[in-house]
């Protein structure tokens, strides 16, 4: 007898919760690409026989291990450091590291099936991985964090290479600590290569790597509002998250003509109703970069501006949310607050930053929504571009990056209408990028074999 599709996501989460007990931002990423692949995989019962989701569900290795370092006052302190290499089927395995005390093996395997997918929609040949420790980068030194990026590296560099498995930055994981991992990879090795990406301009890096992923976010929004007649200009924005992604995500929303009002990091939010201008902006980016502070000092310097300790900033009236903080930090009653006050698209940029219920809310509401894995991958494209720079050993200017990246937005929103939308016209994002990204990683496995 046919299996019906909610018959087979119950039985397949049964079985993957089972198997993988305790790890509940893994169910969480895997529930929704099976909720938005379960109809074809019915439709296609071969791809149950040869056990499709069981494959991709199970990462091709897992590595963890100790990293030892001695901190500035000399005592021992040990962390624990994570690769998961996820999928190989379309090309070597690419992903960030993250450096924050909640990496745990958990956000390690969400991350890396998230990145399989998301590469997949990229069209470039990348797999799918994900890596990092529960080290704390905020409040070390510069030495310190040195230390530490050479005691992982020593250990993750037997697991990595060119064509292997390229890592790149996440949260906590910038230029200085690409810079320390990538120096000890060639000290170990003995080989320049472009083994990580997100490097800095002189050793191999590509222009407009730190913008890639903020900018994409952008291009990707400005897709999905003019398919309702909508863009940036003009709207109001409100932000979450201060690093790398919120930065460039908030940059490009500006010369889009948009007024960005809030931004926000682990403490809390600030709201500044007059919106970020240029001058701002260099304060954040030289706060957040060269100080390592805190927002609430932006609300210190600029008057105009509240602080908002603890909260988050999706109470605040606006057209447009870019989420480019952490996972889970739109929860149910964010997403009521952001459909009260008017909201008419959200976009990550940062991964999974969305709960399943508030996902349900913002869609049903009538709101644009797109997942991370789609309006993210601007940053691992851009490493992409990255690593083929390194290959051919040429440099493309800023505006060959841009073009490139530009491109390849297009196409991933592309795919997610094609995939997405129904008879009405109405793209579900979610199953669009969802679908697109499993067509792909499928028949290149089935290809492979059983492997
Ligand atoms: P950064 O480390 O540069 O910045 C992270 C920001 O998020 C900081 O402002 C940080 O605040 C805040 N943050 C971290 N954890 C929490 C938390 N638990 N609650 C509230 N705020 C938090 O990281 P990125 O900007 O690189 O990454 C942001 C998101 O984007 C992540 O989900 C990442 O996976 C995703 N992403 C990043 C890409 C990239 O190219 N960098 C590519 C694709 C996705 P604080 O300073 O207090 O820690």
């Amino acid at each position: 007898m046919a299996l019906n599709a909610d018959k087979f996501i119950e039985a397949f989460m049964a079985n993957l919760i089972a198997k993988n007990p305790g790890e509940n931002e893994f169910h969480q990423a895997v529930r929704v690409v099976v909720g938005s692949v379960a109809p074809y995989i019915v439709e296609n019962p071969w791809l149950i026989e040869e056990k499709i989701m069981e494959r991709m569900t199970e990462p091709e290795r897992v590595i963890m291990f100790r990293v030892p370092w001695i901190d500035d006052r000399g005592d021992i302190q040990i962390n624990r450091g994570f690769r998961v290499q996820m999928n190989s089927a379309i090309g070597p395995y690419k992903g960030g590291l993250r450096f924050h005390p909640s990496v745990n093996l958990s956000i390690m395997k969400f991350l890396a099936f998230e990145q399989t997918f998301k590469n997949s929609l990229t069209t470039l040949p990348m797999g799918g991985a994900k890596g990092g420790s529960d080290f704390n980068p905020r409040g070390k030194s510069n030495n310190e964090v040195m230390r530490f990026c050479q005691s992982f590296m020593t250990e993750l560099q037997k697991h990595i290479g060119q064509d292997t498995d390229v890592p790149a930055g996440d949260i906590g994981v910038g230029g200085r600590e690409i810079g320390y991992l990538f120096g000890q990879y060639k000290r170990l090795r003995n080989e320049f290569t472009g083994t990580l990406t997100g490097k800095g301009l002189a050793w191999g890096g590509s222009l407009l790597r730190p913008e890639a992923t903020g900018f994409g976010v952008c291009y990707f929004a400005e897709e999905m509002l003019a398919s309702k007649g909508l863009g940036f200009k003009d709207s109001v924005v409100a932000v979450s998250g201060a690093g790398n992604v919120a930065q460039y995500a908030a940059r490009k929303a500006m010369d889009l003509g948009a007024k960005v009002v809030t931004l926000s990091d682990s403490n809390g939010f600030i709201y500044d109703p007059d919106g970020l201008d240029d001058e701002k902006w260099k304060f954040v980016m030289f706060l957040k970069n060269a100080r390592r502070g805190r927002i609430s000092e932006y609300a210190e310097k600029y008057p105009t501006a509240s602080y908002y300790p603890g909260k988050r900033p999706w109470g605040i009236k606006c057209d447009i949310a870019l989420p480019c903080a952490t996972q889970n930090e739109i929860e149910i009653d964010d997403a009521k607050a952001l459909i009260e006050g008017g909201c008419r698209c959200v976009c990550e940029g940062a991964n999974m930053p969305t709960t399943p219920d508030a996902i349900a809310a913002i869609q049903g509401a009538g709101l644009l929504y797109s997942p991370g894995k789609a309006s993210n991958a601007g940053g691992v494209a851009t490493s992409g571009l990255e690593m083929t720079q390194n290959s051919i050993r040429q440099k493309w200017t800023r505006e060959e990056v841009d073009s490139h990246l530009h491109t390849i937005m297009h196409d991933i929103h592309s795919a997610c209408v094609q995939y997405g939308t129904d008879e009405n016209g109405n793209t579900d994002y979610v199953k669009g990028a969802n679908i697109a990204g499993f067509i792909k990683v499928a028949g290149a496995m089935m290809d492979q074999g059983l492997v």
